[in-house]
């Protein structure tokens, strides 16, 4: 239920993307991905009742309280995206670079669910790159219309400020010390495949949660291998949807754009694409 949006808007035969699924364990872990759709934006996102509740910050975060960035929050995403680096493809949601530009714990700073609600979340993160106190504060919209998702997030001072910090000298990938030109220049998501099935390998129980995740890409996998014997008959029968697709959003826009994630409402809305 909590990523009905998540899966709404993704296409899982074609991303390399995590499936929605709900974890078990909470970590309280937190990823911060940067991500280069049609507008470079990072992706802040903290673990909570087995989802990553994520805001999209344009900017990026700062240890310098000075910086109050904006942060628009977004559809929860699956914990399995905690590792997700590598390319979502053209023409996808969110289609771009993405990569792992930090991770660790964090601790909310009193009561996490009141807190949230209440739109003012005090919390500690232990980063390689993020420490220390923050806060993210919802806005209240200013603009008729709003959706109401704007907030900041905003450094506290303690002893991890980093005054006029430049998040541009950090470009290189907590996972796999790679850039974004890099990351870029790989052949698919080949790369998060790997190291993901190399986290399941470790067999650490905090690895559990990727069990079920990569069980279920698996067998899909496997079926989709044993379906291409019959991949002209599907082939032809998705064409025949999409331009289906197409045909149906000229005659009605607004009931297509609602009902599908075909090819036309993809191209018509860049909004979704930065999210
Ligand atoms: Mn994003």
């Amino acid at each position: 239920m909590a990523l009905e949006e998540y899966k709404r808007k993704r296409d899982f035969r074609q991303t390399p993307e995590p499936p929605p699924q709900v974890g078990k364990a909470n970590q309280n872990r937190f990823v911060v991905q940067k991500h280069r759709a049609t507008r470079l934006h990072y992706d802040f996102r903290l673990e909570m009742d087995g989802v990553l509740k994520s805001w999209a910050v344009p900017k990026g975060p700062s240890l310098d309280p000075a910086d109050k960035r904006l942060a628009m929050q977004v559809e929860d995403h699956p914990v399995s995206y905690f590792d997700f680096e590598g390319i979502i493809p053209a023409s996808n949601y969110g289609a771009g670079t993405v990569m792992v530009w930090d991770v660790g714990t964090w601790q909310p700073l009193g009561d996490a669910h009141e807190m949230l609600r209440k739109g003012d979340l005090k919390f500690r993160l232990s980063g390689k790159k993020l420490k220390g106190e923050f806060a993210l504060v919802h806005m209240k919209s200013r603009r008729p219309g709003s959706k109401g998702t704007e907030w900041l997030l905003i450094k506290h001072r303690d002893g991890h400020v980093q005054p006029d910090y430049d998040i541009e000298q950090y470009d290189k990938s907590v996972l796999t010390k790679r850039s974004m030109c890099e990351i870029a220049g790989d052949k698919g998501s080949a790369e998060w495949e790997s190291s993901r099935k190399a986290a399941a390998r470790g067999g650490s129980s905090k690895n559990d949660w990727l069990a079920d995740t990569i069980a279920k890409v698996d067998a899909r996998k496997a079926k989709a291998a044993k379906q291409s014997g019959n991949g002209r008959k599907a082939a032809t029968k998705r064409a025949s949807t999409a331009k289906e697709q197409r045909a149906s959003a000229k005659r009605t826009p607004a009931k297509a754009a609602a009902s599908s994630r075909g090819t036309a409402v993809k191209k018509n809305s860049s909004r979704k694409k930065t999210a």
